[in-house]
């Protein structure tokens, strides 16, 4: 059943969901299915329905500018602690019934074997990751679709990316669709636009709603609009329960109430990377500074929670081409062209695609000795010792990369972004009811390694203007995506009616080209919408929040599964396939000990 308020007298439940998000959809699905009499309540703070479309056109400068009335997501907004950039920066997360899966941009990158090796747990190294990754049958689909697409001919912008990129760079085609140890290499990924008759599969729609309102399942409750305000934990530090706000059971006179449900066997926290820290702390776990500022008293001592909050600063370029409207994918996206006309007028354009190819890439060392001896002890500290482990990702799409603010006319752009960002943030109550306030720090470019950060965006930029410098169907830079550079300055955005000279040679950057490019990357950076690891899967001394099995340290009854766990690193795009694995391997955990 699904509610909007619990009917009187609903009782106690087994087991309660904090978050109907991508992993707590998932965990809930696979429990009901193994146990039908397993009482089972999600407690979602969004809506049922699914998300319609959340971003809309227009642009803040900044890229894609999401619909920020559009309550399927919720907003954080960080201060930027820059002089001279932007003061605040927004980080959206999902808040419906289905989570991230539900509103989220259907893009699954490859998966790198670095990510999974900072995984310390048993059951979670990077083999049982990898091998459980590709068991899914959604993963597999793509690896599959990845396939495919190995035997359609490359778009033209594609292929003559790659030819410039392995000579300039040395970056080669990974050999495999699923090869997740390349380096300096380029992947073709499959199709992101789904069909019109294509359903958008949801942890959600794909795997709870089919089950939720079905006769076989009389004990699978799902309460949404309504949030987990706090874990119930008794003097043995064993959780008993929650209590849970919902605005639909209030009359508008009514002082706001919350209603307690008992749990006999186990909470799960599924709230999100932004959502578990927060439900933490006001559950009394967490570190004690926070909690006293908050006026909570410390049930457990766990400085962890909320702390190294990871996302990737992501910056798009774009790019003047030659190619005729039917070989970009503008005209579809500005509605010029349908689908089928580019099929159809056979342009040269044999799928649609916003992203052709993604790339895992790190700077040579005779590159990283240029950083100067500082950054070069930061990289030592946290790259050099792990040859696997890009310092950045990038995309290439074959249309501006923001379709939404293109003109129509044919653009290539590109979305780089920092792979391994060394920088983290976090996020923290403020006070002991409610939602807000709450301190939030997207941390980029901050701390010990925020200037390798920021160095590594300004190495990349260098690079793919050089690369696609000489792609034939150059024909110079779109400035609104581009550093300001003075007008005179060798590195200022041109305009040409034909490719440059094969042996054009680079770009010799002025030292104030070099500061204004450092400040267009602090000022336009952005979020990859993804977040990780604010209740790391640690030992406590490593400011860890969960252990193996996903328990809270020092409580019984309490779990985590979603990606506030990732202890390290996550490559961009592989956060969807991520939660739906925690949601997958946190079942078969739990179910083991029910
Ligand atoms: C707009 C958008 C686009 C994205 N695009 C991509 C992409 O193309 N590829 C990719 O791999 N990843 C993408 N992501 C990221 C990916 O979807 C998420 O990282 C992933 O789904 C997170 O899963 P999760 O289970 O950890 O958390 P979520 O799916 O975020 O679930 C957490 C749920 O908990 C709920 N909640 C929070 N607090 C409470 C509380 N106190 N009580 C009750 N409920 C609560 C939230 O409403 C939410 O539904 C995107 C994310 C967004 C938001």
């Amino acid at each position: 059943m699904i509610h909007t308020s619990l009917p009187p007298k609903f009782g106690d439940v087994d087991v309660i969901i904090a978050g109907g998000g991508t992993a707590g959809c998932i965990l809930a699905t696979r429990l009901a299915d193994a146990d039908p009499s397993l009482v089972i309540l999600v407690v979602e703070r969004g809506r049922s329905e699914l998300a319609s479309e959340v971003f809309h056109e227009g642009d803040d400068g900044n890229g894609y500018q999401a619909d920020l009335k559009n309550d399927a997501l919720r907003w954080f907004v960080s201060k930027n602690q820059f002089e001279g950039t932007k003061k605040y920066r927004t980080v959206g997360c999902a808040n419906v019934l289905g989570g991230g899966s539900t509103v989220f941009n259907l893009m699954n990158g490859p998966p790198s074997r670095w990510d999974f090796e900072s995984w310390e747990g048993s059951g979670w190294q990077a083999e049982d990751l990898i091998y459980s990754l590709q068991k899914r049958t959604d993963v597999a689909s793509t690896i599959r679709e990845a396939a495919r697409m190995k035997s359609i001919p490359p778009m033209p912008i594609e292929s003559q990316f790659m030819t410039s990129a392995a000579k300039r760079a040395g970056w080669v085609d990974a050999q495999h669709p699923s090869d997740i140890d390349s380096m300096n290499a380029i992947w073709r990924d499959s199709d992101q636009v789904p069909d019109q008759e294509q359903e958008r599969k949801s942890a959600a729609a794909g795997h709870l709603l089919p089950r939720i309102n079905k006769m076989t399942y009389p004990n699978f409750h799902v309460l949404v609009e309504s949030f987990v305000q706090r874990v119930l934990i008794d003097e043995n530090n064993k959780v008993t329960g929650v209590e849970v706000y919902s605005p639909a059971a209030q009359s508008n006179d009514e002082e706001r109430s919350l209603t307690v449900i008992k749990a006999r066997k186990l909470v799960v926290a599924c709230s999100g990377v932004l959502g578990t820290p927060l439900l933490l702390e006001m559950s009394g776990i967490g570190d004690p500074s926070v909690l006293d500022r908050a006026d909570i008293p410390v049930v457990v001592p766990l400085p962890g929670v909320g702390n190294g909050y990871r996302e990737c600063p992501t910056l798009d370029y774009a790019y003047k081409t030659n190619l005729s409207p039917g070989q970009t994918t503008d005209a579809f996206t500005k509605g010029i062209m349908t689908k089928e006309d580019l099929y159809n007028n056979k342009h040269g354009l044999q799928d649609l695609k916003l992203n052709t190819v993604t790339g895992k890439v790190r700077p040579s060392e005779d590159e990283i000795e240029q950083f100067g001896p500082e950054l070069r002890k930061v990289w030592d500290d946290h790259f050099k010792m792990h040859p696997g482990k890009a310092t950045t990702e990038f995309q290439l799409s074959p249309c501006h990369p923001n379709p939404i603010i293109s003109d129509g006319s044919p653009c290539m752009g590109i979305t780089v972004l920092s792979s391994s960002p060394i920088s983290t943030g976090c996020i923290h109550i403020l006070e002991p009811f409610g939602e807000n306030p709450i301190v939030f720090e997207n941390g980029y470019f901050t701390g010990e390694g925020g200037s390798l950060d920021l160095k590594l965006h300004v190495w990349m930029y260098k690079k793919q203007r050089e690369i696609f410098r000489r792609m034939p169907c150059y024909r110079g830079e779109r400035p609104e995506m581009h550093p300001p550079f003075a007008a005179d300055s060798p590195a200022a955005c041109i305009e040409t009616t034909e490719p440059l000279p094969e042996d054009v040679e680079d770009i010799a950057y002025t030292a104030e080209d070099d500061r204004v490019l450092e400040a267009y990357i602090l000022q336009r950076a952005w979020g990859m919408w993804a977040s990780i690891g604010t209740c790391k899967m640690l030992p406590t001394e490593k400011n860890g929040v969960v252990d193996a099995e996903l328990g809270v340290h020092g409580i019984t009854g309490l779990k985590i599964a979603d990606l506030s766990i990732i202890p390290g690193n996550l490559s961009a795009y592989m956060h969807n396939q991520m939660a739906l694995l925690i949601g997958e391997k946190a079942a078969e955990i739990i179910l083991k000990k029910l």
